[in-house]
């Protein structure tokens, strides 16, 4: 993943420091001496990384975060102020007018390149996650802040060496909307708190403690997702922590404000990244399930009867399917119009899937047409379940736009295998089948359980089936 860098200095002297402290080998570094060559430097060759002078002279910074991100080929471009060595207020106001992170111009070589190497890791992210109906916050730009603002929790994990009071959680003003909670680093390694945003990690002088805290919140469940604020003052010597993972690191001298502002960042990304996630399960999970009735759908059936047949070979054990049809539907639809038919449709899936256990599965496979599959089973269970679902839809008549109430019935197909019969899925399918067509011809409204013999089928059939 090739980087490249651009700095905007008036100072030569500082743009050749700088860049002889940026990995050259690694990325490509160009240089600009003002705002005016800067941009266009930028427009002819877009870069991955644009750090700039904060006393450049007039510099707007402002509109240039606002210009790259309006830009599409700029628009994950990361945005780095240098200002001098604890300016506390420049910090804030690089970070305040958008910049993406701030660093000393004096930063020494070590953490730039971990700096560095952490930016175009997340820039590459964004680029991966980035689909058109997910819209990710883009790098370097003042994020915009939700009407609707949860409170942000972040937690200072404390050290023993610091006593119970982590240092900087009480300097967080109550007016930042941060909830600033404390937890012991033990505690946090084996049971990190689900609810936190971002966990500030402040280093002690000694010890690992922090780093393998860092470590375990990175990879525990309920952790994984939150992002971590290292404060530290060590470098050269150690490992940078933006190398070990953590998302954010700052000197033990930053300022209250400061600290707070990227809390605030910190967690809005974490939230939008939540969101993201969140969509992506939903659109992967929409192509398994029946609009309608929001049962399974056809595809999720099919793949789980072949997940099912996996796992029956593997370790044999009792089953039963049914198959479910509701009766004269057209009826219904020819009576009360094709809408009123979908109301019932959902009506009686909604009363099928709330008389099945957990673990039983149930989906629309067909028009109006259920398949049901209640594993580990005996005989007389599985007709008691059947026998509940038809009383179920048949004695609840659901009112249809107009105030007409209509009742539903179904005829419903058993079929079951015990551990010893080896059944596959096809095969009682096939006996459930025939079980409703009985069920049907015997009056419907009701239900009829396969033989054995059914079950096992015809000589040909159980031929090709190697059985
Ligand atoms: P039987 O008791 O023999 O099953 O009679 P039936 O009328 O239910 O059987 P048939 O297979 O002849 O008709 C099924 C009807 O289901 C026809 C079709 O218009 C209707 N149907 C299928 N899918 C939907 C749907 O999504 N919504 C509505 N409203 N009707 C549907
Ligand atoms: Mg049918
Ligand atoms: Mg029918």
């Amino acid at each position: 993943m090739p980087g490249s860098v651009l700095i905007i200095d008036a100072m030569s002297n500082r743009r050749i420091h700088l860049r002889s402290r940026l990995d050259t080998a690694a990325y490509p570094v160009d240089m600009a001496e003002s705002q005016a060559e800067g941009l266009a430097r930028i427009r002819q060759d877009p870069p991955d990384v644009v750090i700039i002078a904060d006393d450049l002279p007039g510099l707007r910074l402002r509109q240039v975060c606002k210009l790259l991100r309006s830009n599409p080929m700029t628009q994950l471009t990361t945005i780095v102020v240098a200002v001098q060595r604890e300016n506390h207020s420049a910090r804030v106001s690089a970070l305040r007018d958008g910049a993406y992170d701030v660093i000393d111009q004096t930063a020494d070589a070590a953490d730039l390149k971990a700096r560095m190497r952490s930016f175009l890791r997340t820039r590459h992210l964004s680029e991966d996650t980035q689909t058109p109906s997910v819209p990710q916050a883009a790098q370097g730009m003042a994020e915009a802040v939700p009407d609707f603002a949860p409170k942000i929790v972040a937690t200072f994990v404390t050290f023993p060496a610091q006593g119970s009071a982590p240092p900087l959680q009480s300097a967080i003003a109550p007016e930042s909307g941060i909830d600033a909670r404390a937890l012991a680093a033990q505690a946090a390694r084996r049971a990190p708190d689900a609810e936190t945003d971002v966990y500030v990690l402040i280093e002690p002088a000694q010890g690992d403690e922090a780093r393998d805290t860092l470590g375990a919140l990175l990879t525990h469940p309920a952790s994984r997702h939150s992002r971590i604020l290292f404060v530290t003052d060590c470098s050269a010597q150690r490992a940078s922590p933006l190398d070990l993972g953590a998302h954010d690191q700052v000197p033990s001298t930053v300022s209250p404000t400061e600290l707070a502002l990227r809390i605030q960042r910190l967690a809005r990304r974490k939230r939008d990244a939540d969101r993201a996630r969140k969509t992506t399960t939903e659109l992967g999970q929409k192509a398994y399930v029946d609009v309608l009735t929001g049962l399974n759908n056809r595809t999720a059936m099919e793949e789980y009867l072949v997940r099912t047949d996996r796992a029956l070979a593997e370790y044999p054990r009792a089953v039963a399917m049914m198959i479910v049809d509701l009766d004269h539907f057209k009826a219904i639809n020819d009576t009360h119009g094709h809408a009123a038919g979908d109301t019932i449709l959902a009506h009686v899936a909604r009363t099928m899937k709330s008389r099945l256990r957990d673990g039983d599965f149930i989906a629309r496979y067909g028009g109006e047409e259920f398949l049901i599959v209640l594993p580990d089973v005996g005989p007389g269970e599985a007709r008691s379940v059947a026998q509940r679902m038809r009383n179920a839809v048949a004695d609840s008549p659901k009112a249809i736009e107009n105030g007409t109430h209509v009742r539903a019935t179904v005829s419903i197909g058993v079929a079951m295998a015990s551990r010893s019969d080896r059944l596959s899925t096809a095969d009682l399918r096939r006996a459930a089948d025939a079980a409703l067509y009985d069920a049907k011809r015997n009056g419907r409204n009701r239900i009829e359980v396969a033989h054995h013999a059914a079950l096992l089928g015809t000589p040909q059939q159980r031929m090709s089936a190697g059985l």
